[in-house]
């Protein structure tokens, strides 16, 4: 429960007045002229910019203090006086005309309170914690600012013209939201940002003539929590009419996703096996021919060990249009969480990506590639662990560090450091669970830092 009821007043060419005349004053005489209003200033004694807007005929100006009867007429009132005398005074006007009243600053003395407010032109996003943490809500309204850019203005207007238009020629409802839909989507939004209006307008108006054109978003959801996501990838959520995800996607990402889009969880273990591969395909070409906007929401990066390259080239030769949003992949960020850099001046200056699953000449690799790299990072590596660090202790010895970092960037994270010597027994003590990603190297032992907290 709150006392106060949020509403967008309709001020224009109504009387407002505004007592005192300092800087508080000319803020919301400001705010008062930008709806349009009448506003009266009445203060003694008035700050330049009252006085400019005065003899330029903007605003009225009484000069003297507040009277009783100044009230009168008026639609909307704010005595930003900061003067007890006046302040009671113009509370018991307001009360005996029913004139709606602010006194700055003094909540209990108001009958309405100003939210921070995001202006974009048309677009006005209101901030209210109901007078409780006034420094809260200017904090929230800059976060809002800042996901709320300049071009919002330019969108919001170009969308209503789109809007007036579509209504003039009787477009049904459907139609007309799958193309507002479509625009908040598109690169419309991107174009007027970096000031092609033109451009914008012509994708605008493409849209307009075919707001059915199905595409996939194959998306990087990171390696856990949701504060890993990219912007875009939460942009492609938010905008997704079908999300298909892979099993290793947190919950806390899926529920990004827009309310009504179909979410598929195509990594689910159906008897033991996961959907195939060519389903997969098929389901992600017959929702894109269906025109609708796909998501592939893969865990980590869609271009690491997660067949993104498959799927990209099986689309792309049915002619479906395929966007790539990269993740932040658990190969890097899996030791990043754990504190254990990859590669570190004077210990390590080359990596390698590599599974120790998967077909018999990635596993002969694996000898190899330690031989010839610094730093090994093995994925999907707790199946067959013991196996693994045996071939690798084959070539490294079996003091070389390893450290096992299991769901990394999520509450359940967990680190186990030993050598690759111990890792696997260490590993089985302390119950690891997938997903797990294994890192070898010197890097390992170099950085003294404990298993951190996850980063959720
Ligand atoms: N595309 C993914 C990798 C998919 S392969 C990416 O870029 O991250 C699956 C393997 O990724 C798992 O077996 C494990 O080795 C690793 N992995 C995925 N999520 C992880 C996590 N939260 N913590 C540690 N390793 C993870």
């Amino acid at each position: 429960m709150t006392r106060y009821y949020p509403v967008s007043l309709a001020l224009e060419d109504r009387p407002c007045v505004v007592l005192g005349g300092g800087p508080l004053a000319v803020e919301k005489m400001h705010g008062l002229l930008r709806a349009g209003a009448r506003v009266t200033v009445i203060a003694a004694q008035a700050e330049a910019e009252i006085r400019v807007a005065a003899v330029e005929g903007r605003v009225a100006v009484v000069e003297r203090d507040y009277l009783p009867g100044d009230l009168e007429g008026a639609w909307l009132t704010i005595d930003a006086s900061g003067r007890d005398d006046i302040n009671a005074a113009s509370r018991r006007e307001a009360e005996d005309r029913r004139v709606l009243l602010n006194v700055v600053d003094r909540a209990q003395f108001c009958d309405w309170i100003a939210p921070a407010i995001v202006h974009r032109g048309p677009l006005q996003v209101a901030v209210s914690t109901s007078g409780e943490s006034p420094f809260l809500a200017s904090a929230l309204r800059r976060r809002l600012e800042q996901d709320l850019g300049e071009e919002w203005e330019p969108f919001v207007r170009l969308v209503g013209e789109l809007r007036r238009l579509l209504r003039e020629k009787r477009a049904p409802m459907k139609r007309q939201e799958a193309v507002y839909a479509r625009l908040l989507r598109s690169d419309v939004r991107r174009l007027l940002r970096e000031g092609e209006e033109e451009q914008a307008l012509a994708l605008a108006e493409e849209i307009m003539r075919a707001p059915h054109r199905g595409r996939v978003w194959l998306v990087g959801a990171g390696p856990g929590g949701a504060d890993l996501l990219t912007l875009a990838a939460r942009d492609a959520l938010a905008h997704a009419d079908v999300v298909l995800h892979d099993a290793l996607v947190e919950p806390e990402v899926l529920r990004l996703v827009r309310q009504g889009a179909r979410v598929v969880d195509v990594g689910k273990r159906a008897g033991g096996r996961r959907v195939a591969q060519e389903r997969i395909n098929a389901l992600l070409l017959e929702a894109a021919r269906a025109g609708e906007e796909v998501v592939r929401l893969k865990g980590g990066d869609p271009f690491v060990f997660a067949r993104g390259g498959e799927e990209a080239a099986f689309l792309a030769e049915a002619g479906v249009e395929v966007r790539v949003i990269p993740g932040v992949s658990s190969a890097t960020a899996a030791p990043a969480l754990a504190g254990i850099p990859l590669t570190m001046r004077g210990v390590a200056s080359s990596v390698a990506f590599v599974t120790a699953q998967g077909a018999g000449s990635a596993k002969a690799d694996l000898g190899r590639l330690a031989a010839e790299v610094d730093t090994l990072v093995v994925l999907m590596a707790l199946e067959g662990l013991a196996d693994t660090a045996r071939r690798l202790a084959e070539v490294l010895g079996g003091a070389r560090p390893a450290a096992v970092v299991a769901g990394a960037g999520t509450k359940r994270q967990q680190v186990v450091r030993g050598d690759l010597a111990t890792i696997s027994a260490l590993c089985s003590a302390a119950e690891v669970a997938a997903p797990a990603t294994l890192v070898v190297g010197d890097v390992v032992a170099a950085t003294a830092a404990q298993p951190r907290a996850a980063a959720v």
